[in-house]
């Protein structure tokens, strides 16, 4: 009943407990009428009785004293006419009984009789006592009429009770129905805009008041948000436009970069493919460009690398493609050439244009331009083909005296024997272990910790003497002797920690460089678990740097590879973040744990606003994702104080040390101050 009773609406608890009001009270009326009513006539039948008793009394007296039986009798009989009466006893003085008569005619009542006794009194003496039975038949009819009309009452109030019920609960139910309504449809339909209509004084009414200034203030903060989130996404979209200009172009020049150049090559192959055409590649190098550096400062190198890449891109053609390297190295794409008559006449035109005078800071500045120049397809099909192809010429232009160009042609085989070169002493040169690992550290700033070391190859060739990977590895890469190079490097970085481990240094890790050529198939992972089992190394203790190439060729094969890699336990860390294609895309798709942010952004960091808002934001979304970042290539002090400000995690550089061998790493750990270093 309570349950039915809290289940029910409103509405119907209002009828129920009306109604239960209106029917207790017409029940508790009844019953007083009822009683009262039973009372009055059990008295007047009473009273009655004792008259007759009385009469009866005084006129049976004068025979009992002359023990009249027939004038007794007589007497009684008469007072049979009163139907309750149902039977009459005369006791004489003595209290024998002298006389009894009873109704002779039946009767039934489930009442209970009630007795009158009446003493008989002649001339003041006491002479017998009357008893009279009677039974009070008019008390059951009014018993029966009684219950009649209280069920009569009972349904009639009921009856009204729930009409005016049904009527007037509206005046309570309605506003709060009103309110109950407008809440769940809100609730639905997120719209905040719906309020409760009507008006009362009442506490429903203030409640309903209430709760549409709580809809205002709702309504005024959902939009206050929805503007906030639309500037948000705004903000964005910007950072993210930037970083895709910033991906694709130099921060600098605002030309094209490295990663364009790749995109833009890949179109001008396929343009011409299309049209069975050619296009040429011109690798130029700025000639004294170091000099004018060193002796009027790096501003006035830059601002020259402006002036010069205006010229460039006004003296090509605009669906010929200008882009900066880095430095002073700059690429020129000219597409559709029919002849090295044009190609001629083009080279002359940008020599000329470069060799004109320079006024920086109203000074006069001349420079000139050695070019190289290659051919696609005759010289190659891809971009590092043709390119390295325009870089020989090009050396060859400097060689011959600056400011001229060289078409390449077979017979400059020097970038050919030194890559022969490289590539036939390579396989000596694992066996003879003359490759030789760098180790440089990589510091955490909140701990101040050195917390591991990039493991960095370098040759110690019999003949060429000391080697930077730059020298070697792009060769290595042509062929699969990368590959054997990394498993080398891999094994001896396991070795190393294992040695570590023995000599009480736990606490570093190595991080290993792959080249993308591992990401073809599983082999790297089969070799690493071999290593990390052979050498019993913590994979924790073991960490992969991946470039954005790596997953360029075959996306879908090189991210299971990561992904396997990743389940070994091994750490991943994408390297020179900011110079690939869409490395936003690969962070929400790989298992990276790190990103390495590349050195040209950390360069400027402390000269340009905009280096610097950028790396902000790489840091504020690496940290979304949860990625650790380390900057790569810190070299001064205030460098490092930007990145301590903007709370970089790792930092990487010449500031605390260059790559060195392994004793002259340890050397530094056990003497170096870091707390001075990150002051
Ligand atoms: P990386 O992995 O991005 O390595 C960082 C490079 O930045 C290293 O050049 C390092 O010497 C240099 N560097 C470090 N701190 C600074 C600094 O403060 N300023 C400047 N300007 N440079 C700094 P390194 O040793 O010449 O290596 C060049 C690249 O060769 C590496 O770039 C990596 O991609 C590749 N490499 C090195 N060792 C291996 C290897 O074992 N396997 C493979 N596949 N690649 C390797
Ligand atoms: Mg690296
Ligand atoms: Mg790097």
């Amino acid at each position: 009943m309570r349950r039915l009773f809290l289940n029910a609406s409103i509405r119907n608890k209002i009828i129920m407990i009306t109604c239960s009001i209106s029917f207790a009270i017409a029940l508790l009326m009844s019953t007083v009428l009822g009683l009262r009513e039973y009372a009055r006539i059990s008295e007047s039948f009473n009273d009655r009785l004792t008259l007759e008793a009385q009469i009866i009394s005084d006129n049976v007296g004068t025979a009992l004293l002359f023990q009249d039986n027939e004038v007794i009798k007589e007497t009684i009989d008469s007072f049979y006419v009163d139907e309750a009466i149902i039977r009459v006893k005369l006791f004489d003085q003595e209290g024998e009984l002298f006389f009894e008569s009873t109704r002779n005619t039946q009767y039934s009542s489930s009442l209970e009789s009630t007795f009158i006794e009446k003493r008989v009194v002649v001339d003041e003496e006491l002479i017998g006592e009357l008893h009279i039975e009677a039974v009070n038949f008019q008390l059951n009819e009014v018993i029966n009429e009684i219950v009649e009309m209280t069920l009569i009452n009972l349904s009639v109030s009921l009856l009204l009770s729930i009409g005016l019920a049904a009527v007037l609960q509206r005046l309570i139910s309605s506003p709060v129905i009103k309110l109950y309504r407008t809440a769940a449809l809100i609730a639905k339909t997120q719209d905040y805009s719906l309020r409760v209509e009507g008006k009362s004084d009442d506490e429903v009414g203030q409640l309903s008041s209430m709760f549409n200034e709580m809809l205002v203030k709702v309504e005024q903060r959902d939009e206050k948000l929805e503007r906030l989130v639309e500037q948000r996404t705004l903000e964005l979209e910007k950072l993210a436009d930037e970083f895709r200009h910033r991906a694709f172009h130099d921060s600098l020049t605002g030309l094209p970069n490295r990663a364009l150049l790749h995109e833009r090559f890949d179109l001008a192959v396929e343009h011409a493919e299309r049209h069975k055409n050619n296009f040429a590649c011109l690798l130029l190098d700025l000639d004294n460009f170091k000099t004018i550096n060193d002796t009027k400062g790096h501003n006035y190198g830059d601002q020259l690398l402006i002036e010069v890449a205006n010229r460039l891109k006004s003296t090509v053609r605009s669906e010929d493609l200008v882009c900066r390297l880095g430095g002073d190295e700059f690429v020129v794409l000219l597409i559709d050439l029919y002849s090295e008559d044009n190609l001629k006449k083009a080279l002359n035109k940008v020599i000329g244009c470069v060799g004109e005078d320079f006024y920086i800071d109203d000074e006069l500045v001349k420079t000139g331009v050695s070019i190289g120049a290659s051919f696609y397809p005759e010289h190659g099909r891809d971009l590092n083909s043709i390119k390295r192809k325009a870089d020989v010429a090009m050396y060859r232009a400097k060689e011959a005296g600056k400011n001229c160009y060289f078409i390449y042609t077979e017979d400059m085989q020097e970038d050919v024997r030194h890559r022969l070169m490289i590539q036939t002493d390579l396989n000596q040169a694992i066996e003879e272990e003359q490759l030789i690992l760098y180790f440089q550290p990589k510091i955490a700033l909140a701990e101040k910790q050195v917390t591991g070391c990039e493991v960095l190859i370098r040759w110690q060739h019999p003949k060429e003497g000391f080697m930077a990977p730059n020298d070697f590895i792009p060769f290595a890469e042509e062929t699969t002797q990368i590959v054997e190079v990394d498993y080398y490097v891999l094994r001896k970085a396991c070795e190393t920690l294992s040695r570590w481990k023995k000599n009480g240094i736990e606490n570093l890790s190595l991080a290993v460089n792959l080249s993308g050529r591992h990401f073809t198939d599983y082999h790297v992972v089969h070799k690493l678990q071999e290593y990390l089992f052979e050498f019993e190394i913590n994979p924790t203790r073991l960490e992969i740097e991946i470039t954005e190439a790596v997953l360029i060729d075959d996306p879908e094969i090189a991210q299971l590879v990561v992904a396997e890699i990743n389940k070994l336990g091994l750490r991943l860390s994408l390297d020179d973040f900011g110079t690939g294609y869409s490395s936003l895309n690969y962070l929400r798709t790989l298992p990276i744990d790190c990103i390495k942010l590349d050195h040209t952004f950390i360069q400027r960091i402390d000269m340009n606003m905009q280096d610097k808002r950028l790396i902000n934001g790489i840091m504020s979304m690496g940290k979304g994702l949860s990625l650790e970042l380390v900057a790569e290539g810190v070299e001064t002090q205030a460098q490092l104080s930007i990145l301590q400000e903007m709370q970089c995690h790792f930092v990487q550089g010449y500031y605390f040390l260059k790559p060195v061998s392994e004793s002259d790493f340890l050397d530094w750990l056990a003497s170096c101050d870091l707390a001075q270093l990150l002051e």
